[in-house]
């Protein structure tokens, strides 16, 4: 009934697909229903539950709810109308997201990691922080999504965990890969990805040079000193060069080797906002109204591709 009998599926991930639907009238909700195939199941659903029940957080999806009888579960979430950052930083994208947009949704998601690991008791580790797994509110708010892996430090002040390894290739965190302790930076490690992909739109793995990873990437354009090759094209150089330098850094920082490396989520904030403070001052110096997320950037590309009139 929620869904209207499965009528509008708005995408898929490993624990089964994922419809529109409304509760009421008025509200417009997520429902994530468990597929027989999948690998994953009672155990995930579970530790989602428990985990969105306890911790609230303007920048995590909230759950309304579940369904649970028998083999038929379902898990039900505020719906967040501009879907996942991934797609908004595809090339088949229409629109571009403004490198404010980028910035705006860059600070919130790690506000909510930040939360999950120095603002909740007992702290928490996502695990699978992905631009997939970062949501975007019908007005352009960040919202961390998918806590099936998400572990909690059993006692206060403990350091790492011992654990399977678990995650999405290419945002694993290699040092947890190796020694199979998680602590609190491999999902440092996983969001400096994220910021990689924000700066850049590249894929995290591409398969067409040696260096195929998106740091290695971003590693060798820094190397050669030059910031607008770096940064996303389409985007034409619209952006502050000081803050476009400072937000590789961070997420060269977080993609650090090794864990003690890497910084705290309470820095990778403070570091963020500033730069975004200095989008907006470059902003007011050219007289252009903050908070737009999209800017029209003129595209000369194939037609399914050509953005479309606003
Ligand atoms: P995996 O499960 O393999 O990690 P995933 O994270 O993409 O992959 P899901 O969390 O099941 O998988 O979500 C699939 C897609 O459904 C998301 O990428 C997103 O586009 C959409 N989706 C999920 N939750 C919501 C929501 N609350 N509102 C709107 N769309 C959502």
């Amino acid at each position: 009934m929620i869904t209207g009998n499965f009528k509008r599926e708005l995408g898929k991930g490993s624990f089964g697909s994922v419809y529109h639907g409304y509760l009421d009238d008025d509200t417009e909700v997520a429902v994530k229903i468990l597929s027989e195939l999948s690998n994953q199941g009672y155990e995930e659903f579970e530790a989602e539950v428990k985990l969105l029940q306890t911790v609230h957080h303007r920048n995590l999806t909230p759950l309304y709810g579940y369904c649970a009888e028998g083999k038929q579960i379902g898990l039900v979430y505020e719906y967040m109308a501009n879907g996942n950052l991934k797609q908004h930083l595809s090339n088949k994208s229409a629109d571009v997201m403004s490198w404010e947009g980028r910035l705006r949704a860059a600070v919130e998601a790690a506000q909510g990691l930040e939360y999950l690991h120095h603002g909740c008791k007992p702290p928490r580790v996502h695990r699978d922080i992905k631009s997939a797994n970062i949501l975007l509110s019908e007005n352009f708010h960040a919202r961390i999504a998918d806590f099936g892996l998400t572990k909690t430090f059993p006692v206060e002040g403990g350091t790492h965990l011992s654990t399977d390894v678990a995650g999405t290739f290419g945002y694993l965190d290699p040092q947890y890969c190796q020694t199979y302790r998680l602590t609190e930076k491999s999902d440092v490690y996983s969001f400096g990805v994220v910021l990689l992909e924000l700066i850049t739109s590249r894929p995290v793995i591409a398969n067409n040079s040696g260096n195929n990873h998106i740091s290695q990437w971003v590693g060798s354009m820094i190397a050669q000193g030059d910031i607008k090759k770096t940064v996303d094209p389409r985007l034409g150089g619209d952006f502050d060069i000081n803050s476009a330098w400072k937000a590789v850094e961070i997420a060269m920082l977080c993609v650090s080797q090794t864990s003690d490396e890497r910084p705290s989520m309470n820095y990778v904030v403070r570091e963020l906002s500033q730069c975004l403070e200095m989008e907006i001052a470059r902003k007011e110096r050219r007289g252009v109204q903050p908070g737009n997320h999209y800017e029209m950037v003129s595209l000369n590309l194939g037609t399914d591709l050509i953005p479309s009139a606003r």
